[in-house]
């Protein structure tokens, strides 16, 4: 099924989904938040038989339970999930150095009505990255925030406001790459957004098992993002997939799809359960590998007398080494730490990091290997 056209001023006007206020979806009680009650296939957009769909908190919306990560567009394959129901895609203007918005932009062109989008607000110019993706409006702007007083300061949705005013947004999101459970258990709890984003690899869906629960309560969707970090073998993705949307505060799982081999495995573990046997090898293997994972957490930064951005520095190093040929972000994002807070010589005789990380991260070799890459990529 296509999803039904939508002009800017049908939604402002609030004609398609109800009224948003503050980036909240009107409508159903929170009680209502069944992730997977049986849903009409006629009210899903770009819905597929093959797929399963999961209802957006409070919303009377559905979203696919994949959804297509930006990180890593293949214009192909992004084509052949949305034949095969998917219907959410996510982007951010600094991914590939704005290359992945171009090349989604060129699949929006055919495909805009099938799909929701959902952007991280690191443009500059909202109208730059509208006709750049091919489209005039926005379903979910993304506010990336890193604690929690940010997360839930109400002053940050004027921009939102001011967007959705003018028809080119329409419910606000939250992300965060630092201090993830801080950040966004307040973002919940604010009732500011519709959809939250944590990064939710496999210690992280541990700890943040009661945000997960409040999203349900509170009828906040949830998209998680960074969810196969540290896993590096495809029948564990899928069967940690599996684990994932086993929890009905998940959504939907966001994934960079690289491959129709890729994308085929993980649509057939949206349809399987998880085994008992799976779920013995996702715990084995992460606790072989824990000390691998960083839950960007910020427990590290909060103890560093210097405030260097641990959590930050150890993302570049994997956008570098995981993020296949993702050179540009991983610079870009490693240049705009802050002068001093990529760690240095302090670190040596210091350590205090690594004492509290409550994965065993060896927090001073990364940050050395990190500073070591930069340093010859720059
Ligand atoms: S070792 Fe470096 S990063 Fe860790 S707490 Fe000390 S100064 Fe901060
Ligand atoms: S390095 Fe450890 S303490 Fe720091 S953010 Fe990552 S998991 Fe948390």
């Amino acid at each position: 099924m296509k999803m039904k056209p939508v002009n800017r001023r049908t939604f402002v006007q609030g004609g398609l989904l109800g009224t948003v206020a503050a980036g909240v979806s009107a409508a159903l009680p929170a009680s209502a938040a069944q992730p997977d009650s049986a849903p009409d296939p006629k009210k899903i957009p770009n819905y597929n038989p093959a797929m399963k769909y999961r209802r957006l908190g409070n919303t009377d919306m559905y979203l696919s339970a994949i959804s297509l990560g930006g990180l890593v567009v293949a214009e192909q394959v992004h084509h052949y999930a949305i034949e095969h129901g998917v219907n959410l895609v996510h982007m951010a203007n600094e991914y590939l150095g704005g290359q992945a918005m171009k090349t989604l932009g060129n699949v929006l062109k055919t495909r805009r009505k099938q799909v929701y989008v959902a952007v991280k607000d690191t443009f500059r110019d909202i109208d730059a990255a509208l006709a750049t993706l091919n489209t005039d409006y926005i379903d979910f702007l993304m506010f990336n925030r890193h604690s929690g007083t940010s997360a839930a300061d109400p002053g940050i949705l004027e921009t939102f406001e001011k967007y959705k005013k003018a028809g080119k947004v329409r419910f606000a999101g939250l992300t965060s790459h630092a201090g993830v459970k801080e950040a966004t258990g307040a973002g919940i709890r604010s009732g500011m957004y519709t959809l939250a984003m944590p990064a939710l690899s496999q210690p992280n869906l541990e700890a943040m098992d009661e945000e997960l629960r409040q999203a349900q309560e509170k009828g906040v969707g949830v998209m998680a993002f960074k969810t196969m970090r540290g896993l590096k073998d495809r029948d564990l993705e899928v069967a940690y997939l599996k684990k994932l949307l086993r929890n009905p505060g998940v959504t939907t799982a966001l994934k960079g799809i690289g491959s129709f081999e890729m994308f085929d495995a993980y649509l057939k573990g949206v349809n399987e359960p998880l085994t008992s046997a799976e779920d013995r090898a996702l715990y084995r293997y992460a606790q072989a590998n824990r000390a691998l994972n960083c839950m960007m957490c910020d427990e590290c930064r909060a103890a560093c007398p210097a405030g260097v951005e641990v959590s930050t520095v150890l993302r570049c190093k994997d956008y570098y080494y995981q993020q296949v040929g993702d050179t540009q972000t991983a610079l870009a994002t490693y240049a705009a730490i802050p002068a001093g807070k990529t760690g240095g010589e302090e670190c040596r005789i210091c350590r205090r990091c690594e004492g509290v990380c409550p994965n065993g991260i060896r927090i001073v070799e990364g940050l050395t290997a990190a500073r070591a890459l930069f340093r010859q990529l720059a």
